[in-house]
């Protein structure tokens, strides 16, 4: 016990115990405590008269000791995993987290899930040094990372054969999108060498620049927001198992291993903010592409596009903010230029995409859309006639083909398909095998004014809480009954009967506004509402201004054109104006007849529902229906991959570092149901796996089943675990399962196989 000064020793087995939870004499008290047991055992020893216990810089004296229900230790950085904290409840968590924020230990572990809270400056907790330290602990082992998620991903994705899937989730501006680019730097660094998987490397991080500028904005909450709502990329590995040499010495490298990444992104697609093209917010800017081409492209390429470079002659371009501190578009641009090189666009397909994206300026600065009229379709008419002319020649389109496509809704369109193109970025090689799935989604949005676009981001985020609800909570309770094990019951709330209300085929909220967009007469956001109102005035997460009247309730801050939603995250109040118009989302068939006529390959692909042959008189599905579709591959997509969670948070609404609002921070921890998410890995296991695949891994461990075993798989293990004296209460043994209750056994587990 090199760490203990002064004051009485210990008792020997408390010495023990010690020993073996504290792993590295820098390790600070409270970070290394495995479990609640030890911390009380600990405790009690340390309220002893005359104990002192001095480890790194934290001093605990009896005096300075916390009473034994007080989460944190003095001194300490609070706990590493929140499955330690004593009491739980809705302070300690916010505290522990405080006080980690401000130690700069932005990562906290809840069992598996990794929470991130946004640090707003770079930590030295990155760079290939890292990587290799975490790639070469197991889970617990070192501090909370998000390499030691990304490892346990990867490793499980090669060594168990699992498919994987990490899913970010957070509110605008608490780090997704960063996690999502560490994971994949990580998985970049560690999934093997060779030529043409660098090539694919390469590729899977040079699609980054690609997407932000195309899909990312500054808004006021985020200087680099995504603004495709959902950004799904997957990791595709094939490879050939590990050679594992006598005695459990695994050969790294390229002994018989063929290492192969293909990546693909893909958005959720009617998730992209599509208004953001024709009109920023205050403060706000367009897709940073605009910019980036403008103040990037070299003199040629600005009068091969027909652009000036002065941003302040574009109608689409918000004056106000042409510029984003701390980001340089000139060099942007040539970085996403290279960026496309390597991600595979010919040439000729980089000049198309840029011809695009002019044209998408170009056209902004012809047409003239007035207010929206009352029935919300705008007035639109052409003043340039020589811009008209000058897109004609760039997309080989008469001027008078073009004006009359033009005359009517379009601009929508266009900016769309700038996106779209995006789509091109499919790089493929090697036979698919197991997939790493990141998804980088937009969190649970409640703003003063919640439309459709937050309506159907908030049904997306209750389809995620089910995934994990139903993965997490569900499974893990019917795992320990079909296995036998003894369980006791944890309370938690199944939200299926809030994605019922939105989803419910015939009979939810979506399928009501389709009915009412396809009903011949006189329909209207508000004729839409009262059908609502009808159909779910009993419904239990169903409120609004009329429904409360019968109740005699009466909410003066709930309008008569809103209904409010009761999710899982708190209850919501949307606004109906223009949901019936959003949910049409109509592209007038005109126009998509003009582009497809168009002599320009890209623009062309763009439309080919212009195409006369493939015209359908069918009517186009509607946003919402084709949202619920694009959710229901998601979730197919996220059911068939073990899940891997990292739920981001914001510390201020400032984007300032240092600062931490808890009332802020609590909002997004009730959202995340973190509290809930402790309690129950609280009362479970932490481990557990088939006595098969076990015995395989640890057999090693005992003279008894190695070098041979001729007994049954769970006799075997039984063999193993009798033999290494593991308490029998961390260990239940299932029907076809071994359960493991701490982390820490199956780090002792680790560490055994690595001594032999
Ligand atoms: P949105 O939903 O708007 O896309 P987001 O959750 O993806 O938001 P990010 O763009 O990932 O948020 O993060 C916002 C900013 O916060 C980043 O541009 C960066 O400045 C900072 N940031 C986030 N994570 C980290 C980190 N781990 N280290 C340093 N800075 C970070
Ligand atoms: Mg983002």
């Amino acid at each position: 016990m090199c760490l203990l000064r002064g004051g009485r020793a210990p008792p020997p087995s408390l010495q023990l115990q010690l020993c073996s939870f504290l792993p590295t004499p820098t390790k600070k008290l409270g970070v290394s405590l495995w479990d609640n047991v030890h911390a009380r055992r600990l405790q009690e020893w340390l309220l002893a008269p005359k104990a002192e216990l001095t480890l790194a810089n934290c001093s605990l004296s009896p005096g300075s000791v916390a009473p034994l229900d007080m989460p944190l230790l003095e001194g300490s950085v609070g706990v590493e995993d929140l499955v330690l904290l004593e009491p739980l409840v809705k302070e300690s968590l916010l505290k522990n987290l405080q006080l980690r924020y401000e130690n700069k230990e932005i990562y906290t572990y809840i069992g598996n899930v990794v929470i991130s809270v946004n640090p707003y400056q770079q930590l030295p907790i990155y760079g290939p040094e890292y990587i290799a330290k975490y790639q070469d602990h197991t889970f617990y082992e070192l501090k909370p990372h998000i390499y030691a998620l990304a490892n346990m991903a990867y490793q499980s994705l090669r060594d168990r054969d699992r498919d994987q899937c990490i899913l970010i989730t957070g509110e605008s501006g608490s780090g997704k999108t960063e996690a999502s680019k560490l994971v994949m730097s990580y998985v970049a660094a560690v999934c093997g060498k060779g030529e043409q998987v660098n090539s694919v490397k390469e590729q899977l991080l040079q699609s980054n620049p690609v997407l932000e500028a195309f899909g990312n904005a500054k808004t006021i909450r985020n200087n680099n927001s995504s603004r495709f709502k959902g950004r799904m990329s997957d990791v595709k590995e094939t490879y050939q198992p590990r050679v594992m040499l006598a005695m459990g010495t695994e050969l790294e490298g390229s002994l018989g291993i063929s290492q192969a990444l293909r990546m693909f992104s893909n958005y959720l697609p009617d998730l992209l903010e599509k208004s953001r093209v024709v009109k920023q917010l205050k403060g706000e800017r367009n897709f940073h592409i605009f910019y980036q081409l403008l103040a990037g492209a070299d003199a040629q390429l600005l009068k091969a596009l027909k652009l000036e470079r002065d941003t302040t002659g574009y109608a689409y371009l918000n004056q106000e903010v042409p510029r984003v501190d701390g980001m340089d578009d000139a060099s942007s641009f040539s970085a996403v230029q290279s960026a496309m090189a390597v991600i595979g666009f010919s040439e000729e397909e980089i000049r198309q995409v840029l011809e695009v994206t002019a044209l998408v300026l170009k056209l902004g600065n012809v047409m003239v859309a007035d207010e929206f009229q009352a029935n919300g379709i705008p007035a639109s008419g052409i003043c340039d006639g020589r811009g008209v002319q000058e897109i004609g020649e760039m997309v080989g389109l008469s001027s008078e083909e073009l004006e009359r496509a033009l005359c009517s809704r379009t601009m929508e369109t266009a900016k769309e398909k700038v996106v779209t193109a995006l789509n091109v970025i499919q790089v493929g090689i090697g036979e698919k095998k197991k997939v790493m799935g990141v998804l980088d989604i937009y969190g649970f949005e409640i703003l003063e004014d919640n439309s459709f676009e937050q309506f159907v981001i908030n049904y997306c985020n209750e389809k995620l809480q089910q995934v994990f609800i139903e993965m997490t909570l569900k499974e893990e309770q019917e795992e320990y009954k079909r296995e036998g094990i003894p369980w006791t019951k944890v309370d938690y709330f199944d939200n299926g009967i809030i994605c019922n209300l939105i989803e419910q085929n015939q009979r939810g909220i979506l399928a009501m506004l389709d009915e009412e967009c396809l009903r011949p007469g006189v329909v209207s956001d508000s004729t839409f509402l009262a059908k609502l109102n009808k159909l779910f005035s009993k419904h239990s997460h169903y409120e609004s201004k009329v429904t409360q009247n019968a109740q005699h309730q009466y909410d003066h801050t709930m309008g008569l054109s809103c209904f409010r939603i009761c999710h899982y995250a708190g209850k919501v109040t949307y606004n109906v104006t223009s949901f019936i118009d959003k949910n049409n989302d109509l592209l007038f068939r005109d126009l998509s007849q003009a582009m497809w006529k168009a002599q320009h390959p890209l623009l062309r692909s763009l439309f080919p529902e212009g195409n006369p042959k493939q015209a359908s008189l069918k009517r186009p599905r509607t946003a919402g229906a084709q949202f619920k579709s694009s959710v229901a591959i998601l979730m197919k997509n996220l059911y068939s991959k073990n899940p891997n969670y990292i739920r981001c948070i914001k510390p201020n609404e400032h984007q300032q570092q240092g600062q931490f609002s808890s009332d802020l921070v609590a909002t997004q921890a009730q959202y995340l149901g973190l509290l809930e998410n402790v309690r129950v890995r609280r009362a479970g296991y932490a481990h557990r796996q088939g006595y098969g695949p076990f015995l395989e891994r640890y057999r090693l461990l005992s003279r008894s089943t190695w070098p041979r075993w001729n007994g049954g798989d769970r006799e075997g293990v039984e063999k193993v675990l009798g033999e290494l004296s593991i308490s029998s209460g961390e260990l239940a043994f299932g029907k076809t399962k071994i359960f493991i209750r701490s982390p820490k056994t199956l780090f002792y587990l680790e560490e055994q196989r690595r001594l032999r």
